[in-house]
C-alpha cells in the first residue's frame, strides 16, 4: 500500500542532485551543502515549499547541486531578488545565500536594508575570507596584512568588522558556525528558519585553497558552542560581544534571536486580513485598448 505523500515528510534524496559537486578538496561548501539539506529535512520542508537563492561565488555553484525551488543571481544581489520572492509568495520558506565578498562590498546596502526591514528570510554569509571564486583576492572581511594574489604585500585597508556593523543594524536574529561542524551548522540553521524575520547567518567557511590564515584547523581549535555556556540569547550587549571578540575563541551557535518585532510583510498594512498570497492575486488583464490608444 503506498503512504500518501502529504503524510510522509521529505529525506535527503528530496533534496539530492545528479549534478557532481565540484568545489575544491575540503572545501567548506561541502559541510553547509550537506547542513543545508539536514536542517531543510528536519524542519519538514519540501523542496517544494522551499525557494533556496544564491549570489554568485564559490558557494553558488550549489544552486544546482541540491534540490527545490532555486535561483542563481547577480553578484552582490541575491537579497533583493530573494525578498521579492518571499513577499510575493510568503508561503515559501525563503533562503539567501552569498558569500563575504559580495555581500560586504556592492551587496552591503541590500543587507542593510534587509535587516532594517526584517524582511522574513533567512541569509547565509558564506564567510571564507576572501573572493575565492575569482583565484582569491582579498574582500572586506579578509585579515588586515594578509598577503592576498593581488595584494601579495596584505591590503592596506582596514578589515571590516562584519559582525559590529551587523548588530548597529539592530538585527531580531544572529547566529553563526562553522563549516566543519554540520550538527551546530544543522542546529543553527534550523532556528533561523523558525524566526519570524530577518535571520543573519554567520557560516565561517573554510578555503583551503586560498584562505590560510582562518584554517579549518585554526577554526575547529577557536570554535566553541554558545548553547553548552549557558549564553542568554536573549541578551543583545553580551551576543555583540560575544560576536566580535574573536581572539580568543569564537562564539557559534543563535547568539541573539528576539521573536517580538513583526517582520516587514506582517506590517503591511494593505496584507491585513488576506488569506490569499499577492501571486495568488495576480489576474490577467486586457491590454488591447491600452495599446490602441498608446499607437
Ligand atoms: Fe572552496 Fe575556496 Fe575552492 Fe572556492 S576556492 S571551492 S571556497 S576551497
Ligand atoms: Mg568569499
Amino acid at each position: 500500500m503506498s503512504i500518501p505523500l502529504e503524510t510522509t515528510g521529505p529525506n535527503m534524496k528530496d533534496y539530492s542532485s545528479r549534478n557532481i559537486c565540484t568545489w575544491c578538496d575540503a572545501c567548506g561548501d561541502y559541510g553547509i551543502w550537506t547542513a543545508v539539506k539536514r536542517a531543510l529535512v528536519e524542519s519538514k520542508i519540501r523542496p517544494t515549499e522551499t525557494l533556496l537563492c544564491y549570489d554568485v561565488g564559490c558557494h553558488g555553484n550549489m544552486s544546482d547541486k541540491i534540490g527545490g525551488y532555486r535561483f542563481h543571481g547577480l553578484h552582490g544581489r541575491v537579497i533583493p531578488f530573494a525578498a521579492g520572492a518571499k513577499l510575493a509568495n510568503p508561503r515559501l520558506k525563503v533562503m539567501a545565500f552569498g558569500g563575504d565578498g559580495a555581500s560586504f562590498s556592492e551587496g552591503i546596502g541590500h543587507l542593510v536594508h534587509a535587516v532594517r526591514s526584517h524582511y522574513p528570510i533567512v541569509f547565509v554569509l558564506h564567510n571564507n575570507g576572501n573572493y575565492g571564486l575569482t583565484t582569491g583576492q582579498a574582500s572586506a572581511l579578509t585579515s588586515k596584512n594578509q598577503p592576498m594574489n593581488t595584494s601579495p604585500n596584505g591590503i592596506p585597508e582596514e578589515t571590516l568588522n562584519s559582525m559590529d556593523f551587523i548588530f548597529s543594524l539592530e538585527p531580531t536574529f544572529v547566529a553563526r558556525s562553522f563549516s566543519g561542524d554540520i550538527d551546530q551548522m544543522t542546529h543553527v540553521l534550523k532556528e533561523a528558519l523558525s524566526h519570524r524575520g530577518f535571520a543573519f547567518v554567520d557560516m565561517l567557511q573554510a578555503c583551503p585553497s586560498y584562505n590560510h590564515f582562518a584554517t579549518h584547523d585554526m577554526l575547529l581549535e577557536k570554535c566553541y558552542r554558545v548553547e553548552n555556556e549557558n549564553h542568554d540569547s536573549n541578551n543583545f550587549k553580551k551576543a555583540r560581544q560575544l560576536a566580535v571578540d574573536t581572539s580568543k575563541r569564537i562564539a557559534t551557535g543563535v547568539l541573539f534571536r528576539r521573536e517580538d518585532i513583526p517582520n516587514f510583510y506582517e506590517r503591511l498594512v494593505p496584507r491585513q486580513g488576506k488569506t490569499t498570497t499577492p501571486v495568488e492575486e495576480v489576474e490577467k488583464f486586457d491590454v488591447t485598448k491600452l495599446m490602441e490608444e498608446l499607437v
